[in-house]
């Protein structure tokens, strides 16, 4: 019996799934999904993502059964399960979505492309997000990511498949080498992204305006769907259109439910903004985006800083509550996120690729081309970015004022008054004395005023290179953001531009 093969990577749904539409309307299809065990061992794998993997895939796998399907399970690399399962069985076309992973799943896609080719098998490729593959001008972008998003959801309408002859229920195990499956983690599967973004859309976006800075408002005011994005548990295109399409829904009334929606959407925009970057230049992995920053940090990175910066005991407890709480919940939101780079790549001079490989397996919703592009602009070494340096101090004074957040993730702070809540180790010895669990509270790892000075000072001296100067161009026809003209901007659209932390110049 002839059959087209879907594979699944980081795309776990049925909904909005374009190659097993595609494939469907052919004929009968058969799903799998490839545990491949060099993937895992890659530095930013962790145990969370292959067990989201696993929730999602039964929730798909559950779907499909109700279809008279399944998702078959196979460990191996990619080629040589191609072999085996066409040996067994040949099938005529493989469908999958394009990805813009790390250097291994690039590495791997050309494994497949050349193993399709060998086998004059057609690999058909379909884009997840607003990504364009081989996209020659930035300037067309914009324009394209509209045309992806505007293009109707797609439904299975039926569905014939190929299957072996005995399936066995769902069951993966999880390479034992893995490590870090925070408690309190979000849950995998496309019924519980759809939840999510049922939930947020009709209350939580009510408080995205003003609710998205503190750790404290946006666990809730945030909409979480970045790890069902990141694997694609429900399509950006689904997303985009259903908030869309509940804006449109909203009494004029509903001024900060309408401002809330619209500035998440400028969110999704860059979800792709960002994303597109690594596409078009996946060395930015590994290499300054701008060349003109290399050797800047390479040579000082103290290990010690950064094992202190993991364990939380930098001795800044805005900073040391935040890893907290992202070891035990697999998230934070973008500002926090923000300040942990920025404080690893000025006070603590520390470079991006050993921070970003740690934080890639802290992250739950890990996407690499947000991240390593998120990575390289906090620590300057795009070329094109504003130097944004977050004082956890002032972090802490503008988002914690009454140490709710960092009592609650360092049960040492508990003891400190509220005097001492921002700076505890300018504490007096006689009431640090009293404070029970003063043992347990770090001390500052340096002095942040002078070291945060002194490395700005260093980024601007190299700014000022005639190379660097040089070669800013030719990133910003690379990769920077276009801005939007519009004749008349929303008030939403207008507030957005104004808050530092969404500035357009990316
Ligand atoms: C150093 C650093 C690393 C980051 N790494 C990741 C990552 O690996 N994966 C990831 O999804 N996001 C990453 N972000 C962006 C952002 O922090 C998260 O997308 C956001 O906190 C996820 O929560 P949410 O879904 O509730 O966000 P919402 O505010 O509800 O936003 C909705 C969606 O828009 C996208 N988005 C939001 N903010 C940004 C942004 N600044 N840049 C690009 N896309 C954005 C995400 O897909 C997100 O799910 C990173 C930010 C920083 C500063």
């Amino acid at each position: 019996m002839r059959y087209s093969l879907v594979w699944f990577k980081r795309d776990l749904r049925w909904e909005d799934h374009e190659p097993l539409v595609q494939a469907a309307r052919l004929g009968p299809v058969r799903c799998i999904y490839v545990i491949e065990p060099e993937l895992w061992l890659q530095p930013d794998a962790a145990l969370q993502h292959f067990e989201f993997v696993r929730e999602s895939l039964q929730d798909l796998d559950d779907h499909l059964r109700i279809l008279g399907g399944c998702v078959e399970i196979h460990t191996g690399e990619v080629p040589e399960v191609l072999s085996k399962i066409w040996h067994e069985a040949p099938f005529t076309g493989l469908y999958a979505h394009e990805e813009t992973g790390n250097a291994f799943t690039y590495a791997r896609d050309l494994r497949v492309a050349a193993w399709c080719k060998t086998h004059h098998i057609p690999w058909h490729e379909f884009a997840q997000f607003g990504v364009v593959r081989g996209l020659k001008n930035r300037n067309v972008w914009q324009a394209a990511w509209e045309k992806h998003m505007a293009l109707p959801v797609q439904h299975l309408v039926s569905l014939t498949f190929w299957k072996p002859p005995s399936v066995a229920p769902l069951a993966m195990a999880a390479p034992s080498h893995l490590q870090h499956n925070p408690r309190y983690r979000q849950r995998g599967g496309r019924t519980l992204a759809l939840a999510t973004l049922h939930s947020f859309l009709n209350a939580r976006s009510m408080g995205y305006r003003g609710g998205i800075s503190s750790p404290l408002s946006a666990p809730d005011a945030c909409s979480r769907l970045s790890a069902y994005l990141a694997y694609g548990c429900i399509s950006m295109r689904e997303v985009v259109q259903r908030t869309r399409s509940h804006l449109e829904s909203l009494p004029p009334q509903a001024s900060r439910h309408r401002a809330g929606l619209s500035a998440f959407v400028s969110r999704l925009y860059w979800h792709c903004h960002f994303i597109q970057k690594l596409e078009s230049e996946p060395a930015i992995e590994w290499r300054n985006m701008h060349p003109g920053y290399d050797g800047l940090r390479e040579q000082d990175v103290d290990l010690a800083y950064l094992e202190a910066l993991k364990e939380a005991r930098t001795g800044w407890p805005m900073v040391d509550a935040c890893v907290t709480m992202l070891r035990e919940t697999g998230w934070l939101n973008f500002r926090m996120r923000a300040m942990l780079v920025s404080v690893a790549a000025y006070p603590l001079w520390l470079h991006w690729r050993p921070v970003g490989e740690w934080l890639a397996t802290q992250f739950l919703d890990y996407e690499p081309g947000i991240h390593w592009s998120q990575l390289q602009m906090q620590s300057g070494t795009t070329g094109i970015n504003t130097t944004r340096v977050y004082n956890p101090i002032k972090q802490a004074q503008d988002h914690d004022p009454h140490g709710v957040f960092v009592r609650r993730w360092l049960p040492y702070m508990r003891q400190v008054p509220d005097t001492w809540l921002f700076e505890p180790w300018l504490m007096p010895g006689h009431e640090l004395s009293h404070a029970a669990a003063s043992a347990d509270m770090p001390q500052p790892l340096l002095d942040l005023a002078t070291a945060t000075r002194t490395a700005k000072q260093r980024l601007h001296e190299r700014r000022q290179h005639t190379d660097v100067k040089a070669g800013k161009q030719a990133v910003v026809e690379k990769h920077a953001s276009r801005k939007l003209i519009r004749k008349r901007p929303s008030s939403a659209m207008k507030q957005a531009e104004a808050t530092p932390q969404l500035g357009f110049d990316f």
